[in-house]
């Protein structure tokens, strides 16, 4: 296994995360078989109970693992499945240490940091980096490590100390050092300035780490004697110094990289060959220049909670532009404070009630993301009542599809208490209940998660259209309560069908409104599985939908039935 470890210096959020990922595309386009390991050097055992307002998304994967979002970024740049362990915690680490401790596995001993949570560091990643994410079997032969934080912070060191020993153990052409750092620009003379990295460089080297190539983002390409200073400074021949420079949109990424030959550099780093012609990303360059020339643009209302940071939502954001791209149009994402639209909302003001109506009715589609808590509910709930009645495409996701079955049985079948148990726990219009298998004691890990099937129970209904008349499909779960079973025949005269469901058939996991031209509200995260030249159906459709290419689609779509949707 060759090993190429991301880390980074001088301040966080520099994109270690696209940086990395933009790496492996780069790898991988050199015909190897990447795979990645994040770790994040909290205490958390996963990014499951973390908040979005604080941390961003949490990430889903198939296997259930509630993650960081980088590993959105892995999955979405390699198009590679992931597994929990492919994203290693602090708190993963100890517990697994305290648990053989506890078994006596190392009886007699005193169980230390060193060596024993930075052996049990190192072995995690040997083992993790040898589980195919691709598809294919036997491992990847690069594992991309990308280690959160910045260098020099106190929690990272025993991780840094597991890598020093890594690097010594696997022999030199197995191990490549990629440290990103940051050269600002400073005052009138707009100089570039080395010092920053040069110091997180010196770090670096005093905790046995030497870089073998730096990736300096900044703001303007670096100037020759710039790249010069760093070099000489820090150690690091001129030819591996890669300059990640503000670019339009991050497909640029992978491609500034090539063009920079850093694939060369890495493949001479970690012995391998180098094919004489570079990696053609024909794709990415497609993607990337296309999307800076698309003119018109598509405005598409996502009403949540969470709308003061963007990365809250970022898969849902990712699948709207993958799919915006395929539609030949640029998203204009309108973020709606859900709470903005209720009129008896504390937090309202007349004026952000009146933007975030108008902002609401001037969108071409809606979105209601996935969510927990009572918090903006009545204001989502008058979104979808909005989108309804107007016949504005909607797409409901997990929290998104519950508000629809509230709204339609309070508007339509005039159950005024109609609720979520989760919003309302003595409600007598229970539609929403808790899921009877989902522990009430314990909040990590368990709810409803990962892949499950869906089996479509309409055939010919929209959802299986869009999905390539599929009769099932397989996409990821992350919720506690679900549609009350005994409230389905009842909510189906509103004219909602549910066309989707699990095996059993009881659980409701696809509404659609047939007289509607897009109306569609799923159990599931269709935006976990959205890749930038493969978007998620959903998606798809609710952009087509929204700029009016829905039917013509759809007509062009063969009436072959699917078998193996993914
Ligand atoms: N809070 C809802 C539930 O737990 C919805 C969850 C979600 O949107 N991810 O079922």
């Amino acid at each position: 296994m060759k090993y190429v470890l991301v880390t980074g210096g001088v301040v966080s959020g520099l994109g270690k995360g696209v940086t990395a990922s933009s790496i492996g595309v780069v790898l991988k386009a050199c015909g190897l078989r990447v795979t990645s390991i994040k770790i994040d050097p909290y205490l958390n055992t996963d990014a499951g109970t973390m908040s979005p307002f604080e941390h961003g998304e949490v990430f889903v994967l198939d296997d259930g693992g509630e993650v960081d979002l980088d590993l959105g970024n892995y999955e979405r740049f390699l198009d590679v499945r992931l597994t929990r362990d492919n994203n290693i915690t602090t708190g993963k680490i100890y517990q697994s240490v305290i648990e053989k401790e506890r078994r006596g596995d190392y009886l007699g001993k005193t169980v230390q940091v060193v060596p024993h949570i930075t052996d049990a560091i190192k072995n995690w990643i040997e083992s993790v980096a040898s589980i195919p994410v691709d598809g294919k079997s036997g491992p990847a032969d690069v594992c991309v490590i990308e280690l959160g934080g910045t260098v020099g912070d106190i929690e990272s060191m025993p991780f840094i100390e597991a890598l020093r020993q890594l690097s010594f153990s696997v022999d030199k052409e197995n191990f490549c050092l990629i440290h990103v750092s940051l050269v600002p620009v400073l005052g009138v003379v707009g100089e570039q300035k080395t010092k920053p990295t040069q110091h997180s460089v010196r770090e670096l080297r005093a905790l046995g780490l030497t870089p073998d190539l730096l990736a300096c983002r900044s703001a303007q390409p670096l100037m020759g004697n710039t790249k010069e200073k760093l070099s000489q400074f820090c150690h690091v021949p001129v030819a591996n110094i890669l300059n990640i420079h503000d670019v339009p949109n991050i497909w640029h990424v992978p491609l500034l990289l090539r063009n920079q030959n850093a694939h060369e550099v890495i493949l001479k780093q970690l012995g391998l060959v180098s094919n004489s012609t570079p990696p053609e990303l024909q794709g990415w360059t497609q993607m990337a220049e296309s999307y800076d020339s698309l003119m018109t643009s598509v405005k598409i209302a996502l009403v949540g909670k969470y709308t003061d940071l963007s990365d809250s939502y970022l898969s849902v954001v990712k699948a709207l532009l993958h799919a915006c791209v395929a539609c030949s149009f640029r998203p204009s994402i309108q973020w709606i404070a859900a709470s903005d639209l209720e009129d008896e909302s504390e937090r309202m003001t007349p004026e952000a009630y009146a933007v975030a109506w108008e902002t609401l009715k001037s969108s071409s589609c809606i979105l209601i993301p996935g969510g927990f808590g009572d918090r903006g509910v009545q204001g989502m709930i008058l979104a979808a009542k909005y989108a309804r009645e107007n016949k504005v495409p909607y797409l409901g996701i997990c929290l998104g599809m519950q508000i629809s079955v509230i709204e339609i049985a309070r508007s339509i079948l005039g159950m005024e208490r109609a609720n979520s148990e989760e919003f309302d726990s003595e409600t007598s219009q229970r539609v929403i209940m808790y899921m009877p298998e989902v522990s009430k004691t314990h909040m990590g890990s368990t709810m409803r998660l990962g892949s499950r099937r869906t089996f479509f129970q309409h055939p010919g209904c929209l959802t299986s259209k869009l999905y390539g008349n599929a009769t099932y499909v397989d996409e990821r779960h992350r919720h506690r309560y679900e549609v009350d079973p005994a409230y389905v025949e009842k909510l189906e005269t509103s004219g909602i069908q549910f066309v989707g469901s699990d095996e059993s058939g009881k659980r409701m996991e696809v509404i659609e409104l047939p007289n509607h031209p897009y109306y569609i509200g799923v159990q599931f995260h269709p935006e976990f599985k959205s890749r930038p030249i493969k978007p998620s159906a959903l998606f798809l459709g609710l952009i087509l939908a929204g700029t009016g290419q829905l039917e013509g689609y759809l007509s062009s779509l063969s009436d072959t039935k699917s078998e193996a949707p993914q």
